[in-house]
């Protein structure tokens, strides 16, 4: 299994950031290291939206991420507060490259307040630690499930994150373990 690099990127909580490792070598039981990058989010930003284009943030990372010249293994994640879009939807969760070398999750949408609910922070990690498994889940190949309490199933909104289990259905799970 790849190595995973956790990039905090536009002051993302560092709060936040720390509930990750532990998790994700549970869950990848890989190597996870968070790494420093500087990469401005500005110019990903679309001033008529108000969102940032993850897909080209991606492609950034891809591009000028260090550990990924010469085609290295590794899987980077970056991390954001911001809020995210691709063009054809309203707004996302994150976004990964399948089966490639990056992903983003950003955690704008995860809080309960920004709902007008009171503020829960179990409920924000839980629902982080759900939307970070999916994505490094298709950087290591898995696509969207059908079961709904595999982390794998798609969440359009967010109470479609609170139905979801944070662990792989026993079909996700297999073809994870079948990757190199
Ligand atoms: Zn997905
Ligand atoms: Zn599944």
């Amino acid at each position: 299994m790849k190595a995973i690099h956790l990039l905090p990127i536009g002051g993302a909580s560092p709060e936040l950031v720390e509930t990750l490792p532990g998790l994700l070598r549970e869950t990848f039981r890989t190597r996870v290291e968070v790494h420093a990058f500087n990469m401005d989010p500005e110019q990903f930003l679309d001033a008529g939206r108000g969102q940032y284009n993850s897909t080209d943030m991606l492609m950034h990372l891809k591009s000028r991420y260090p550990a990924l010249e010469g085609g290295s293994g590794v899987c980077t994640l970056a991390l954001v507060p911001f809020d995210l879009f691709i063009p054809i939807l309203t707004y996302v969760f994150g976004e990964a490259e399948v089966g490639g070398n990056v992903a983003v999750v950003s955690y704008h949408r995860l809080a309960p307040e920004r709902y007008g609910l009171p503020s829960d922070n179990d409920l924000l990690l839980a629902r982080l630690g759900k939307e970070v498994v999916h994505e490094i889940g298709h950087v290591f190949s898995l696509t969207h499930c059908s079961v709904q309490s595999c982390v794998m199933h798609s969440s359009s909104y967010v109470e479609d994150i609170d139905l979801k289990e944070r662990s792989f259905c026993r079909g996700c799970a297999s073809e994870l373990a079948h990757r190199p």
